[in-house]
C-alpha cells in the first residue's frame, strides 16, 4: 500500500510510533524513525532493519534546528518525504490547581509546537513534490477533557486544530492533513497510570478492552495510502467507542 513511499516518524523509538513504522514498512515504505532518545532508536532499527529501508534520525522536535536537520537529512538520504506522522508525545499529568506553569509548557512545547515545527519543515518539501500525507496523533483526551490533564488534553485539542488549518492551506497543493484521536492504548505512556485511572478507562469503553498501538498503526495505514486520497482534515478516533 506504500511502496516505496518515505515516511518520516517522531517519537518512534518505542509505543505507538515504532507500531506505526512497523506496519508502513511491512506495506512497501521506507522508513526514518526518530525520537529524543537515541537508545530507543538503536533498537527500534534493529528491529526493523531486516524488514526493509530503514534510517534512525535523533531529533528533540521542539528544536527548530534539528527538525530542519531531520527533514533535510531526509531528503539527502532517501530523496523525498511523503509521509509524515506527528507521533511524539509527553503527559506530565496533575490537577489545574497544582500543575506548575513548567508542566503546562513543557508538555505543550513537545505535543503542539513540536507537531507544527515538524509539519511546516515537511510541508515545505511536500509543498515542491506537490504530494504529502501528514497524519497528526492528537487524543480523546483532546475532544472530551480529563481529570488531571488539562495540559496535555489542551495540546491534543490545539493538534486538531493545527490539522484543520493546515490542511486548508495544503490542499491546494496535494497534501492531505488527518488526526487520529487514540482512546485508552496499552503501552509504556499509559502503563504508568494509576490503577484507578486505568479502571475510569475501562468503565468507559464499549467494546471492553483497552486498544493495541496496532490498532492505531491501521488507521495511520489507510490515512496514508491512496485509499484516502479524498479525506483531509479529519479526526478518526480509534478508542473502541469510548467518545461517540
Ligand atoms: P510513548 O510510548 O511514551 O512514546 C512516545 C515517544 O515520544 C517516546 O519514545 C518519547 O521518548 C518520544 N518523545 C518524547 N519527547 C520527545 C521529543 N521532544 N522529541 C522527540 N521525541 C520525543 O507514548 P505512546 O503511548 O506510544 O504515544 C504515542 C502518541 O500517541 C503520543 O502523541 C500520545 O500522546 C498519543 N496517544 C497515546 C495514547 C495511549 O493510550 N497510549 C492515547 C492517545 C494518544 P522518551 O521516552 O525518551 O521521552
Amino acid at each position: 500500500m506504500l511502496k516505496d513511499k518515505v515516511a518520516v516518524i517522531t517519537g518512534s523509538g518505542r509505543g505507538i510510533g515504532l507500531d506505526i513504522a512497523e506496519k508502513f514498512i511491512k506495506n512497501g515504505a521506507k522508513i526514518v524513525l526518530t525520537d529524543i532518545s537515541r537508545e530507543l532508536l538503536d533498537d527500534a532499527e534493529t528491529k526493523l532493519a531486516s524488514q526493509g529501508e530503514v534510517k534512525s534520525i535523533t531529533c528533540n522536535v521542539t528544536d527548530s534546528q534539528q527538525v530542519n536537520d531531520l527533514i533535510q537529512n531526509t531528503l539527502e538520504h532517501f530523496g523525498s518525504v511523503d509521509v509524515l506522522v506527528n507521533n511524539a508525545g509527553v503527559t506530565k499529568d496533575t490537577l489545574l490547581l497544582r500543575m506548575k506553569e513548567e508542566d503546562w509548557d513543557f508538555v505543550l512545547n513537545v505535543n503542539l509546537k513540536g507537531a507544527f515545527l515538524v509539519t511546516q519543515a515537511a510541508a515545505k518539501a511536500m509543498i515542491k513534490q506537490k504530494s504529502g500525507r501528514i497524519i497528526n496523533i492528537s487524543s480523546v483526551v483532546g475532544l472530551m477533557g480529563n481529570v488531571g490533564q488539562s495540559n496535555y488534553s489542551s495540546s491534543k485539542a490545539g493538534i486538531l486544530g493545527l490539522t484543520k488549518s493546515s490542511a486548508k492551506e495544503l490542499a491546494g497543493r496535494g497534501i492531505t492533513v488527518n488526526a487520529i484521536a487514540p482512546g485508552y492504548i496499552e503501552t509504556e505512556m499509559t502503563a504508568a497510570l494509576p490503577e484507578k485511572a486505568i479502571q475510569a478507562f475501562m468503565d468507559q469503553i464499549p467494546l471492553k478492552r483497552g486498544g493495541k498501538p496496532e490498532d492505531v498503526a491501521n488507521a495511520a495505514l489507510f490515512l496514508a495510502s491512496d485509499l484516502a486520497s479524498y479525506i483531509t482534515g479529519q479526526v478518526i478516533q480509534v478508542d473502541g467507542g469510548m467518545l461517540m
